[in-house]
């Protein structure tokens, strides 16, 4: 019998389920007593863990739970700071992985580029569509992107998913079938369960 392998388990401090860690948010005290997002579960020091949901994250505040778990002076939290500091460690985390995917070049940028793809049928994974995108050109997309089928995500303007990419102003980007891609689909749906519950 083959063992699956198991990472290390963490439990949530507010609904105690018990997870990998990779599929909690770690949490930290700083030496103020602020309680911080620890995304990338690298900072020094004791670790409370919750689910990647707001509710958790919520209610982890409203019981005190850091407090109680940290053993320590905890200074007051904002609910909903921590909430954001948690979204934007994951837009960054996308940042990242889009900048990751362009050099290793699993990407296609630009509306020609990507319909050509999509019409193609190459194997893609994932369609990003900037958030100022023209409507025309979005419509033409998401009805190809739909019978890939292709998943697809409305995120950043195109000046900054230009700035991603080193380039000028871009409206839509594709990222191919992959690690990569795998990884960014999921950060994608973290990003949208926290997103969506705001
Ligand atoms: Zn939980």
């Amino acid at each position: 019998m083959v063992a699956v392998e198991k990472g290390p388990q963490r439990t949530c401090v507010t609904c105690r389920q018990t997870k990998d860690k990779k599929q909690l948010v770690r949490y930290v005290v700083a030496p103020g007593g602020a309680v911080l997002v620890d995304y990338l579960q690298r900072l020094p020091g004791r670790g409370a863990y919750t689910c990647i949901d707001k509710q958790c994250l919520l209610d982890a505040v409203k019981r005190n739970s850091f407090q109680r778990c940290f053993k320590c002076q905890v200074l007051p939290v904002d609910p909903l700071e921590l909430a954001q500091q948690l979204t934007q460690a994951i837009e960054k985390k996308i940042t990242s992985l889009i900048g990751m995917a362009r050099k290793s070049r699993q990407f296609i940028a630009g509306s020609n580029g990507v319909i050509e793809a999509l019409k193609s049928g190459s194997s893609l994974a994932l369609v990003i569509i900037a958030t100022d995108i023209s409507a025309s050109i979005a419509k033409k997309i998401e009805g190809l992107a739909l019978r890939g089928p292709v998943e697809m995500a409305c995120l950043f303007d195109k000046q900054t998913m230009g700035k991603l990419l080193g380039k000028e102003e871009r409206s839509v980007i594709a990222i191919q079938t992959g690690l990569l891609a795998d990884s960014l689909l999921n950060e994608l749906h973290r990003y949208r369960q926290l997103v969506r519950e705001n």
